[in-house]
């Protein structure tokens, strides 16, 4: 079968399974009149965190919060967490195929489906939050991600940033690449691929399985995300190292998918507070992560006497290379890749030119 056959016999498949879904329900009951009966379209959102978790689950509540708020009660959004209606991992396929209207988590957990998706997460060594953003909304990345998603069925959102993370935690030191090689690590995404190359073992895992894998030593070393999601999960009870900085994740992007039938099916107002929301909501995760990073990382220094450790140059600088390689392979993959890669690659390019003389400047500055 072609390509697309495919797509066309997967696009009827999800005409047919959104219609099933029946986004929208009659909210009014015996004793309203017809005329005053309103239409409250009700729709489920599928998450890759544990429900409430800090930050990321919190994140996806507060999104659901906003669309009911700004419409008017006109859309209920149901937040789920992981393994309440779908496995973590399950979210994409979940949205896509119209069991959920909406999904919560980070493309790069989709790179089975398309490894250009890690793009739209985390690139080591690539764009901060702020950057990401630029690139986003004003850079044309917005319009790229909607493309390669388009063939899945899904509309993506930005929704959310944790910012710079932390590079992870381990219980021996880093101190050369040598160190790396034959550590079994839980770190997602091209972060994982890199560590692949410098001879470790990258696994992906759903967060709220992570604790659990490094107790047990079925794993040696763990990234998450920073002090506000680690000090959560208690990892500091089974590492001894915190190093930084997150080279492989240098702001992270969170993402809201929504399914295209679905959010066709609203009007052309919802369509726009639906949008809008996501927007209020991207702003607003990175503003808590600001906030609660700070008093977290001295709770884990000062109450739980957590090591922090930085990487060596030496190790970064290899870590560099090998990312280079790799980004550069996955753009060689197909033609979207290829525009993906480019117009990030321009932004990326013009970013470290401008903050190389605001940002940058601004923090050797305030560190002297
Ligand atoms: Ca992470």
């Amino acid at each position: 079968m072609s390509d697309d056959s495919k797509t066309i016999q997967r696009r009827s498949f999800l005409k047919q399974s959104a219609a099933a879904a029946g986004a929208v329900a009659v909210a009014g009951t015996a004793g309203i009149s017809q005329a005053r009966r309103s239409k409250t379209i009700r729709w489920k959102m599928v998450t890759t965190w544990p429900k409430n978790f800090p930050g990321l689950g919190t994140g996806a509540n507060t999104l659901a919060k906003l669309i009911g708020e700004m419409s008017g009660g006109r859309i209920e959004v149901k937040v789920y967490g992981a393994k309440e209606l779908v496995g973590a991992f399950e979210v994409f396929d979940a949205v896509s195929r119209g069991t959920a209207q909406m999904g919560h988590g980070a493309a790069y957990y989709w790179k089975g489906k398309h490894p250009a998706t890690q793009f739209f997460a985390a690139v080591p060594f690539g764009l901060t939050a702020q950057e990401m953003n630029g690139w986003l909304y004003h850079g044309g990345g917005m319009e790229l991600w909607q493309k390669l998603y388009d063939r899945f069925g899904l509309i993506p959102s930005a929704i959310g940033n944790t910012g710079v993370q932390m590079g992870g935690w381990f219980n021996k030191e880093i101190k050369s690449v040598e160190d790396l090689k034959g550590l079994k690590m839980r770190i997602p995404g091209l972060g994982g691929e890199v560590l692949k190359r410098a001879g470790g073992t990258p696994v992906s895992l759903p967060g709220g399985e992570i604790f659990q894998a490094l107790q047990s030593g079925s794993i040696d070393a763990t990234e998450w995300v920073g002090p506000y999601n680690d000090l959560a999960f208690g990892i500091y009870k089974a590492a001894k190292f915190y190093y930084y900085p997150g080279w492989h994740e240098p702001g992270t992007t969170l993402e809201c998918i929504i399914n295209q039938e679905a959010f066709n099916a609203l009007p052309k107002e919802l369509q726009i507070i639906v949008t809008n929301a996501c927007k209020v909501a991207n702003q607003d995760m990175l503003s808590d992560f600001t906030a609660r990073n700070n008093a977290a990382l001295q709770t884990l220094v000062s109450t739980h006497g957590v090591t922090m450790r930085t990487f060596p140059d030496g190790v970064l600088k290899r870590l560099k290379q090998l990312s280079d390689d790799v980004v550069a392979e996955i753009a060689a993959n197909d033609p979207i890749s290829q525009e993906i890669y480019s117009s990030y690659k321009k932004f990326r390019d013009q970013a470290v030119s401008w903050h190389a003389v605001s940002e940058q400047a601004y923090l050797n500055a305030r560190a002297l």
